[in-house]
């Protein structure tokens, strides 16, 4: 191949064959034709300048096109629900219901009498019909958003009694005992880490007990001398518990046995149970609480719901989520394993075909997020050389794995069955020479 100015021209690949590409053709869709033509011929001009080689123009052009807001990534991780990647990915039918509600809609308005309607009625009865033990249901902006309307209205200036082995950190630095208190509730913490019991409970309640607080520990795991108090013996205690249980399971799921979920959680005896939407129900950010009716009442009307209410997106992709529950959050944790190895497989195989060793490993996916935290999901993945890990996050579209003693792991468990194509493609634009 020449390296002259007149062979590098020659090489430059056309804009039509760029155009078709399956990133830059996506592009045009969203940006327009003219705005994704004018970055292609940027970067066609600088490969005929000698800037680039002709065969980096593509991914020049890629890496140029404007980005208004977060890159769509495939999660090759392992974990399930990863925070950094957006916890849930929505469903498809979900997908379809927040594009359908970007526009006009009767988000609070009854069409047929013409009056001001419920806010969300759609997803708050889909929620409602989800958990009949559920007195009544409300939706805020997310778990810790349902956590501060709780404490403000049911505990502001008085306490909330809650269990050392429970004041966790959520993530990010950011601790549920400082959210509580940031609303003017005093926490009268009992009991230890490892082992609270109900006299510890009992002994702290008195004329300032605004709820007893029980919070499931979702993201760690205490071992050996524990003990807990659980939501039917606290419920004895004649006043109001309220469960955080963390990850929005609705039902109990047998995958996941020490998982609490609302149903089980009401049915205990909790007057109020507090989740968020985009862990183990696999729909958006949101904060779902359910409940006794006079509890969930007072939440409504407290001057704060006004500050927490959940956008008309959220609340279309919610109600689809519990109209057709099966996210890909419930695909990703039931795969199952002899499937998944054998799209691993196949992946290999392509690969090999042209020229890229790489293995098929088992490895242990997790469910992660704030959820689940003892469960191993056993899983497969592709093993490449860790040189692959910074071109593939850095590429377009990033792909993201877990780099393990010097190999990169792709596991393929929470990669969409449609996306592998798209997985070999990525790892194939990686210059390969191993
Ligand atoms: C995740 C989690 C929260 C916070 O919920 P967000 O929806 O992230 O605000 C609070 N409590 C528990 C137990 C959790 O697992």
């Amino acid at each position: 191949m020449g390296d002259g100015p007149v062979d590098r021209r020659r090489r430059v690949p056309r804009t039509d064959a760029l155009l078709a590409d399956p990133v830059l053709a996506a592009a045009t869709a969203t940006l327009g034709r003219d705005q994704v033509k004018a970055v292609i011929t940027r970067a066609q001009d600088r490969a005929r300048r000698g800037e680039l080689n002709p065969d980096e123009v593509r991914d020049a052009a890629v890496a140029a096109l404007p980005t208004p807001g977060p890159r769509v990534v495939f999660n090759a991780t392992g974990v399930v629900l990863h925070t950094n990647l957006g916890r849930a990915p929505l469903s498809s039918t979900a997908v379809a219901a927040v594009v359908a509600a970007a526009g006009h809609t009767d988000v609070e308005l009854d069409l047929a009498t013409g009056r001001r309607a419920r806010r969300g009625r759609g997803a708050l009865d889909a929620l409602a019909a989800a958990v009949p033990d559920a007195g009544a249901v409300h939706v805020v902006n997310n778990g810790a958003a349902a956590l501060v309307l709780a404490a403000t209205a049911l505990a502001a200036g008085r306490e909330i009694v809650v269990s050392r082995g429970e004041l966790v950190e959520i993530g990010d630095g950011f601790r549920l005992p400082d959210l509580l208190e940031s609303t003017g509730a005093r926490l009268r913490e009992v009991g230890t880490t490892n082992r609270t019991s109900l006299a510890d409970y009992a002994a702290a309640l008195g004329p300032q007990t605004g709820f007893v607080l029980k919070v499931h520990p979702s993201n760690f795991r205490v071992t050996g001398f524990t003990s807990a108090t659980d939501v039917r013996e606290l419920a004895t205690l004649g006043v109001p518990v309220v469960a955080d249980i963390g990850s929005g399971l609705l039902g109990a799921d047998p995958l996941l046995p020490d998982e609490p979920d609302a149903a089980s959680t009401l049915r205990a005896g909790a007057a109020l149970v507090t989740a968020s939407g985009d862990k183990l129900l696999g729909g958006p950010q949101a904060g779902l609480l359910l409940g006794d009716v006079e509890v969930i009442d007072r939440l409504r009307r407290h001057p704060l719901a006004r500050a927490l209410r959940v956008d008309k997106l959220t609340l279309a992709a919610l109600a689809a989520t519990l109209h057709q529950p099966d996210t890909p959050t419930r695909a990703a944790l039931h795969a199952d394993p002899g499937v998944l190895r054998e799209r691993v497989e196949r992946l290999r195989d392509r690969l090999g075909a042209d020229g890229r060793k790489a293995e098929v490993v088992p490895a242990v996916a997790v469910v992660g997020g704030g959820g689940a935290p003892g469960v191993e999901l056993d899983s497969w993945a592709l093993s490449l050389p860790e040189r692959y890990a910074t071109p593939l996050r850095t590429g377009h579209p990033p792909v993201l794995g877990r780099v393990v003693r010097g190999r990169l792991l792709l596991d393929l468990r929470c990669v969409p069955a449609d996306a592998d194509e798209a997985v070999r493609a990525a790892v194939l634009r990686v210059p390969g020479d191993d």
